[in-house]
């Protein structure tokens, strides 16, 4: 658990494209940059049925299969981020999901290529970041 209740834990990605640019330095390098401490880290491939039930919020939409084969195309690397503020921090840091439309500085607007292969990925609000977090990561490596 964040050590107070000013601090937050938002859940990073570097998505398929980042991994496979080698991008994961430069960008967890500007995550600690910003002040934002990793909780936790790992490289893993998704599976199908793992990248829908992450994306599930989105199964309607006309994007979710285009996006599910995107998130299993190559391995990620997921993060817990950790400060205060920090799920609105690391959004911030993100930019706009449309790197076209990320302001300058951004880790899409530096790395993303399109609307869906847009570098990274971070949850939207406290529950989300919960949810997520603990999708990838267990208690015992969220303890250090
Ligand atoms: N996405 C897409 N097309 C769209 C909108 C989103 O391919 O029109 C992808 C993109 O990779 C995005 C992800 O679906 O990051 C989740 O969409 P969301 O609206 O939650 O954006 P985010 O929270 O990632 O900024
Ligand atoms: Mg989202």
């Amino acid at each position: 658990m964040p050590a107070s209740s000013a601090m937050e834990q938002t859940l990073a990605i570097c998505k398929p494209d980042s991994v496979k640019r080698n991008l994961v330095g430069q960008i967890l390098g500007q995550i600690e940059a910003s002040g934002l401490q990793i909780k936790a880290l790992k490289r893993l491939t998704l599976t199908r049925r793992q990248a829908e039930a992450f994306y599930d919020v989105h199964k309607e939409r006309p994007f979710f299969s285009s996006l599910c084969d995107y998130m299993t195309s190559g391995p990620v690397v997921v993060a817990a981020l950790e400060g205060e503020r920090a799920i609105e921090r690391w959004r911030e840091l993100m930019g706009a999901t449309d790197p076209a439309k990320a302001a300058e500085g951004t880790i899409r607007k530096k790395f993303g290529q399109n609307i869906e292969q847009n570098a990274v990925h971070g949850s939207d609000a406290k529950e989300t970041a919960a949810r997520e977090i603990a999708f990838f990561f267990s208690g015992i490596e969220l303890a250090g």
